[in-house]
């Protein structure tokens, strides 16, 4: 695997810091890693947005230790509406390499009335009205923003999936095969590979111990008989939409 572009650091609630996650992506054998932490709205875990030039910062100084290495700036944002807002903050948005955007729990909605949203899929997981306002927000984050992966899709959240495909694919968001938990069966991955969407395999670590740990996924990986070449970060370094990496600077 050439890089990880899902990783969690203390500056939300993974367990060590950016550089333990870089030492870890070496060890592993890894030429690129990113460092997602959470979107400020997720309650618990959310970055907080006075530490982001300190994280940055971190980032900055972990590249010149450890030139070995690509290392990434970039955030797993959160859906908060079903019109499409993320909680990616727009004061550094050109400072982050990527965004990863996926569906959590224990948001702050940005309005009274997205609260809806948010109780959906705890009370009324089957609820028509709840698929409706969780595949909005997926295809109208897609197309409003410029998403490069989504992390564990349908993970507590249902959402219809050829119509969230259909909006991946044509947008270039990669589907992310999630190393900490299996969000998507063999069948649903051959579907978004037949809608024309293409994946990427992260370890969603939380711990330095799991970076670049996608063992769970390729098994399931296995299962849907689909070929390697689907998987973007095999070889080397996705395309990624959001064209935000600046290699220049490295
Ligand atoms: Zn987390
Ligand atoms: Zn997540």
């Amino acid at each position: 695997m050439y890089g990880d572009y899902h990783t969690h650091t203390t500056y939300s609630h993974g367990k060590g810091s950016v550089e333990d996650n870089v030492k870890a992506a070496i060890a592993a054998g890894l030429r690129e890693i990113a460092i997602t932490d959470h979107g400020p709205r997720h309650l618990l875990a959310g970055v907080k947005l006075r530490r982001i030039p300190d994280f940055l910062r971190d980032i900055r100084n972990m590249r010149d230790k450890y030139p070995q290495i690509s290392i990434l700036a970039g955030m797993e944002c959160n859906f908060l509406s079903p019109r499409g807002e993320i909680d990616l903050p727009e004061e550094y948005a050109d400072e982050l390499d990527i965004v990863v955007c996926g569906y959590h729990k224990g948001i702050r909605p940005l309005k009274v009335r997205d609260i809806g949203f948010f109780l959906g899929n705890l009370i009324t997981k089957n609820g028509k009205r709840t698929l409706v306002r969780n595949t909005d927000a997926y295809v109208n984050a897609i197309m409003k923003n410029d998403i490069d992966i989504l992390s564990h899709p349908m993970h507590d959240c249902r959402i219809d999936l050829d119509a969230v495909g259909r909006a991946a694919a044509e947008k270039g968001t990669l589907i992310e095969l999630n190393g900490k938990r299996v969000s998507l069966k063999p069948e649903e991955l051959v579907r978004l590979a037949e809608l024309g969407c293409r994946f990427v395999m992260d370890s969603d670590a939380h711990a330095p111990e799991r970076v670049g740990d996608v063992s769970c996924e390729k098994s399931v990986w296995e299962m849907s008989g689909l070929p390697e070449e689907l998987i973007t970060n095999l070889d080397g370094t996705p395309e990624f939409c959001g064209k935000r990496i600046k290699r220049a600077d490295k």
